[in-house]
């Protein structure tokens, strides 16, 4: 997985302070992978990843992450901003009722989505029709009344005997009985093929003529990767759209339709379909795509907590501090708020690349530890905090009563601070260290 790739490269960056063009085009590399594992488009990945690095080397230094982290982070922006720009509403007609036309391969999930949608913009108020333009598959328009039966909506189709209606005929019939009924929009299914063909583009195009709709979603199946770039150009010069509904979100596929389909026809993706169920359905999240895509939601998810919890001035002092030995226990109290404001050292653990490990060991691991730490600090005074050294057996006793542990605690707390300021120091020396200077290359 990404995950484990990303793991040898954060390796290999941590401790430097800057992005150089060394690391983005490392780190780069590998979200190139993880892209086109994702099954975006060879083209849509190289102007993706060209205009990531554009960003990237004229990037700010982040104190809270390191060079990869920082790749990643813009990279998910990026695609956030590419699958969620120029996000709107479904465009709704002056003068109801608003016709949605809905085209796609067959299989592609068209007539399960008239039902999804039917029964979303029933919640949201409106009073949709369901019509069958779809003729051409005998069970289509049982299947369509099955479906608006289960939305609760109503459904226009051609009377049965009549042998093979004309679609177009059945769309314009069906508008002219949205009107008349008063239901504020309407719904057109249609026939797909199982390949683009120009019979089903003219079809779908008449029909589009003949209902002049003001939404012609594009319907696709997440499932078929590369295969939709080409589909959407063949929909988009032969039928046109302004919007996308990508189905079958449930199934392993990781995405990258979305990203390319978005990318090669300019037309945002509006909703996503997730089941074969009429509630597996919602208006399209770009932020949970974008994780899909670069599958590591939860690395993504941990690069936002060390950014909100890290405090960059308190650790720059912090770090100086270290360098010169004057690191006292405020420091170290927040240091250790700092951490676990990110949430339980377990689950943060388990949210790095190759933490899972590190996780089970920690399982044992009793929080309530630092409860006690925490208390004990905060049961000095400042200038107990400040200058440790002064905490002689009175003052002991007087923290220990205080915070409600025994003195042997505080006796473990201060020995430990004075080790660990210890090493830190020596740390220091050896890299020839000095005022912070080991946070610079
Ligand atoms: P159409 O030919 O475009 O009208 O496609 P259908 O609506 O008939 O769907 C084709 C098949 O895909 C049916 O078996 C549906 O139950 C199934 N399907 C549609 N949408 C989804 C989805 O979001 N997830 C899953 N798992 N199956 C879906
Ligand atoms: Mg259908």
């Amino acid at each position: 997985t990404l995950s484990d790739r990303l793991t040898s490269v954060l390796k290999n960056l941590r401790g430097k302070g800057r992005l150089s063009e060394a690391d983005i085009d490392a780190t780069a590399r590998e979200i190139r992978v993880a892209l086109l594992e994702a099954d975006v488009a060879l083209p849509v990945v190289r102007s993706f990843i060209s205009g990531v690095k554009e960003r990237a080397k004229g990037a700010e230094v982040s104190q809270a992450l390191n060079p990869a982290q920082q790749v990643i982070k813009i990279v998910n922006e990026e695609l956030v901003g590419i699958l969620g720009g120029e996000k709107r509403d479904l465009a709704l007609a002056k003068n109801p009722p608003t016709v949605i036309l809905l085209a796609g391969l067959q299989g592609s999930g068209k007539t399960t989505l008239a039902g999804k949608l039917a029964k979303w913009l029933s919640g949201q108020g409106h009073t949709p029709l369901l019509v069958a333009c779809d003729l051409q598959r005998p069970n289509a328009v049982t299947q369509l009344q099955v479906v608006g039966e289960r939305a609760g909506v109503s459904v226009f189709a051609p009377e049965p005997g009549n042998g093979v209606g004309d679609p177009v005929d059945v769309a314009r019939r069906g508008v002219a009985e949205a009107q008349r009924a008063q239901h504020d929009t309407v719904i057109v299914d249609t026939a797909g093929r199982l390949g683009v063909d120009e019979e089903m583009m003219r079809q779908a195009s008449d029909i589009r003529d003949a209902v002049d709709p003001h939404e012609t979603l594009f319907v696709v199946d997440a499932m078929i990767g590369q295969d939709a770039v080409s589909t959407a150009e063949a929909f988009r010069d032969g039928v046109g759209f302004t919007g996308v509904v990508l189905t079958k979100l449930d199934g392993d596929a990781r995405g990258g339709a979305a990203l390319s389909v978005r990318q090669v026809t300019g037309q945002p993706i509006m909703f996503a379909s997730n089941g074969e169920k009429i509630e597996d359905f919602d208006v399209f999240h770009p932020d949970r795509m974008a994780s899909r895509i670069l599958g590591m939601g939860d690395v993504l998810t941990l690069i936002e907590q060390a950014e909100q919890a890290f405090d960059a001035d308190r650790a720059e002092q912090a770090a100086e501090k270290l360098g010169t030995g004057e690191l006292t226990l405020e420091d170290f109290l927040e240091q250790m708020q700092a951490v676990r404001r990110m949430g339980p050292l377990q689950n943060l653990v388990g949210m790095l690349p190759g933490g899972n490990q590190m996780k089970d060991q920690l399982a044992n691991f009793d929080e309530s530890y630092l409860d006690r730490v925490q208390a004990i600090i905060r049961g000095m005074t400042p200038e107990e905090r400040a200058n440790p050294k002064i905490i002689n057996a009175s003052r002991r006793q007087r923290i220990a009563n205080g915070s409600g542990v025994r003195v042997s605690d505080i006796n473990d707390l201060v020995n430990r601070f004075f080790e660990a300021r210890k090493m830190m120091q020596q740390m220091a020396g050896q890299f020839g260290g000095g005022g912070g200077g080991s946070r610079k290359n």
